[in-house]
């Protein structure tokens, strides 16, 4: 750990250095809010290439509570949300420096294997991607790769009721997924991310491919995620993250982190002028 690193580890995590990223006890379900962050990026510069796309960041994002990302394109957004699960690491060109940690983890220390870190901070992209598999399949899948293929049946309606599609599926379960509508196949690839039980969600702008419906049930179902995972979402959308995130990071061009505070506070009250001048339109 560096020196601005965590001095405290939140929860139960693997201060010990241990290589068990994210194979911790799972806080017990429905217990009660931590303000503890579970992330914490400090100090983190991400490059492409010559070019760099994120500027010593530092945040830290509180469990069980949704965290938005917002700025104009271009500002480094879905770069920082990838640093988190190390998706970065499949760009050829990309280079982290800094620290990320996870749980009291440093996720770029050489003994964590990202795959492992992938089923415990799954992803959601922004096109809805199921596979060209069934319903039933897409959500098996996850459990699959991990070897937790008992009682496949029950965690995959677990799963689809977690992401508020097994009503409307629960009798096509051997259909295409991709015969699904667009706000329905986001919802499935939601079941797909949470069947293997993560404890973060990060969102690349999920609703901005769907119509107002779909993005409305989209919402809601993240505020309800957040009761049991952690979710960040980046978002185009200033009124989505003032609806339904707990903070909000501001990012503005060139990839600094500007403005990271209580959701209500940085619309309400916003420390900067360029953060004012962002949510209030003036550019952006
Ligand atoms: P945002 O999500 O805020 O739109 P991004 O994180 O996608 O911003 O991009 C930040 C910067 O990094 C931009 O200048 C973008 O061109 C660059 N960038 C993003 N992805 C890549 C990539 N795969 N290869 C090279 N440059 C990239």
């Amino acid at each position: 750990m560096t020196a601005n690193g965590p001095q405290t580890v939140s929860t139960s995590g693997s201060s010990d250095g241990s290589t068990d990223v994210g194979m911790t006890d799972d806080p017990p379900l429905g217990s009660p809010r931590v303000d503890d962050p579970v992330i914490m990026s400090r100090d983190l510069d991400v490059y492409y290439g010559d070019d760099q796309a994120l500027h010593g960041i530092d945040m830290d994002i509180p469990e069980r509570q949704v965290t938005a990302l917002i700025g104009p394109s271009g500002c480094g957004k879905s770069t920082f949300l990838r640093s988190i699960n190390r998706m970065n690491d499949l760009i050829d060109i990309a280079r982290v420096e800094g620290d990320l940690y996870f749980r009291g983890k440093n996720v770029y220390d050489e003994d964590v294997d990202p795959v492992a870190l992938r089923r415990k901070i799954g992803m959601v992209f922004q096109t809805p991607n199921p596979f060209p598999k069934s319903i039933r399949d897409n959500v098996a899948y996850g459990l699959k790769v991990q070897g937790k293929d008992d009682d496949v049946d029950e965690q995959i309606h677990k799963a689809l009721e977690r992401a508020a599609l097994l009503e409307e599926v629960e009798d096509q379960l051997d259909s295409s997924g991709l015969d699904l509508s667009g706000g329905q196949q986001q919802r499935l690839c939601i079941a797909r991310a949470i069947a293997p039980d993560p404890e973060v969600i990060l969102m690349d702008e999920p609703a901005s491919a769907l119509d107002p419906i779909a993005t409305s049930k989209i919402e809601d179902l993240i505020e309800d995620l957040a009761e049991e995972y952690t979710v960040v979402i980046v978002t185009h959308n200033m009124q989505q993250a003032a609806r339904i995130s707990d903070k909000t990071a501001v990012f503005l061009t060139g990839g600094h982190l500007v403005e990271f505070d209580d959701t209500n506070e940085l619309f309400e009250n916003p420390e900067s002028d360029r953060v004012e001048d962002y949510i209030t339109g003036k550019f952006g």
